[in-house]
């Protein structure tokens, strides 16, 4: 990622920080620190990513100041023209860019942009029915006693999504995320040989639980997915398709995702988060279909309140970046990169779920090794590499100490990290784990946590790093 503005951006950064440091020196200070750890990690974390110095500056900016509930052109507040201006190019941007008929930026996160996205679904699909019978056109129209008819449907809607040790999200139904207070919900796995989607297992559920949505979607599924299947199984049960793509956007928007794996021909709605592999700022999207637009429109103020008009400029700005044919490269490097991560991986002895990758993420089963994921993940952070624990399909060790470690290449790729570096990235990680032995717990149990790591592996480990990372500079020139 060279920059030849890098002149301008370090002058921005440094007028920025001075700037901050005259009201509170300890937050220029983090913010100094964070960029020291960005650049002395090696960053595996699936989900995230490094934003250009455009995405970034466009943030810090009085845009910020502004309130602007509502829709293009219709808000609650007045003033709100530049904020039209920049919510248009932005959801202009997404339009292009996946090719949707409609693209919804407000959403502050991932969960806003699902939450945004269930409300719609049942807007369209319970509430609208229910207003027509009733002969009004709002729901505050309707009687005290239609009302509380409609909320009990609201109660009364099934979903059916992925399942968490599959490799499914939180927001995809589940009970300690709002989504599975909403609707009742059942979900589908893998097969428990190959690790794959079994989109016939899919099909069984889907007929007999007649799901008002089935959702298609994961943060630690490492293949890609056949959307023009799934949507044959929705169809057939009457179901509407939704996608979560917040972890491999930057896939479809790369166009390394095509055909039937481009979610967005096929899905009546579509979100997802715009900081992952889409390399944007934190926040979310929404794309759908012209039927489900104008629910979806309504996001704000259904449910999120005032929109982050400096975020949606960032959104915009880093829309543009991924329109760009260098955007493509890089998607395809990610999912080069991870192919080459996987496969030194098991060229050393590693055990992948599902024996490989297609995707952007790696997941590996560490109980090869004699550990948990918690320990893996504690002791490769020892030796300097960042990643995060994660429950594999049928997880004995539960959700919280786990049997995976999840591996994604987005960010590193960001860095300049190709097949070479990545072939070495493989080598760090096994010689890491296979020196690593699970410690007694203070109980004198087996323990789930604790770990030894051979004496010299974290030092070692951590000066091949620190070659690497030299050799491939976060934000080359940007000296503060
Ligand atoms: N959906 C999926 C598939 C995710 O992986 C995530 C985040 O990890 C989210 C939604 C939530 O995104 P956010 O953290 O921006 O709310």
């Amino acid at each position: 990622m060279t920059d030849p503005l890098i002149p301008s951006v370090n002058d921005a950064y440094r007028a920025t920080l001075q700037v901050v440091e005259s009201v509170e020196p300890r937050i220029a200070g983090a913010i100094r620190s964070e960029l020291h750890d960005q650049r002395a990690s090696l960053k595996l974390i699936a989900s995230e990513n490094y934003a250009s110095p455009a995405v970034l500056l466009t943030m810090g900016n009085w845009l910020s100041d502004k309130y602007a509930e509502g829709t293009i052109g219709h808000r609650f507040y007045a003033g709100c023209q530049n904020v039209d201006t920049v919510e248009s190019i932005a959801a202009e941007h997404a339009r292009e860019l996946f090719g949707a008929e409609y693209a919804y930026v407000q959403p502050h996160s991932g969960i806003d942009a699902n939450l945004v996205a269930f409300w719609s679904i049942l807007a369209h699909r319970v509430e609208q029915p229910e207003l027509a019978e009733a002969g009004v056109r709002q729901v505050n129209e309707l009687s005290e006693d239609a009302w509380e008819v409609l909320r009990k449907k609201f109660g009364e809607q099934r979903m059916l999504g992925m399942s968490l040790d599959a490799g499914g999200h939180l927001t995809h139904g589940f009970r300690p995320n709002i989504s599975g207070k909403m609707f009742q919900q059942r979900s589908y796995g893998t097969n428990p040989e190959t690790g794959l989607v079994d989109y016939d297992q899919v099909a069984a559920a889907a007929r007999e639980f007649r799901p008002l949505i089935l959702i298609a979607g994961y943060s630690a599924y490492p293949r890609r997915i056949d959307f023009a299947r799934m949507r044959e199984i929705a169809d057939e049960v009457g179901a509407t398709f939704m996608v979560d793509m917040a972890h491999f956007a930057g896939l479809v928007a790369g166009k390394v995702f095509t055909g039937d794996e481009d979610p967005v021909p096929f899905a009546d709605v579509v979100t997802t988060t715009t900081h992952k592999s889409l390399r944007g700022p934190r926040g979310g999207l929404v794309l759908a279909t012209g039927e489900y637009a104008p629910s979806v429109d309504r996001g704000c103020p259904m449910v999120l309140g005032g929109p982050l008009s400096h975020v949606m400029a960032a959104k915009a700005v880093a829309l543009a970046e991924a329109r760009q044919p260098s955007f493509q490269t890089y998607a395809q490097q990610v999912a080069d990169n991870a192919k080459t991560l996987a496969d030194g991986l098991m060229r050393r002895g590693a055990k992948l779920v599902t024996d490989g990758t297609d995707n952007h993420l790696v997941l590996i089963d560490v109980s090869g090794y004699g550990l948990t994921g918690r320990q893996a993940e504690s002791a490769l952070l020892e030796a300097g590499v960042v990643t995060n624990r994660n429950a594999v399909p049928s997880d004995p060790n539960g959700a919280w100490y786990t049997s995976g470690v999840r591996l994604g290449t987005p960010a590193l790729t960001s860095r300049g990290f190709g097949g070479a570096e990545f072939e070495q990235v493989a080598d760090l990680i096994t010689s890491v784990l296979s020196s690593t032995t699970p410690a007694t717990a203070s109980n004198g149990q087996p323990g789930k946590a604790r770990y030894v790591l051979a004496d010299g592996v974290a030092e070692g480990t951590r000066a091949r790093i620190a070659e690497l990372l030299e050799a491939n500079p976060l934000y080359p020139g940007l000296e503060l």
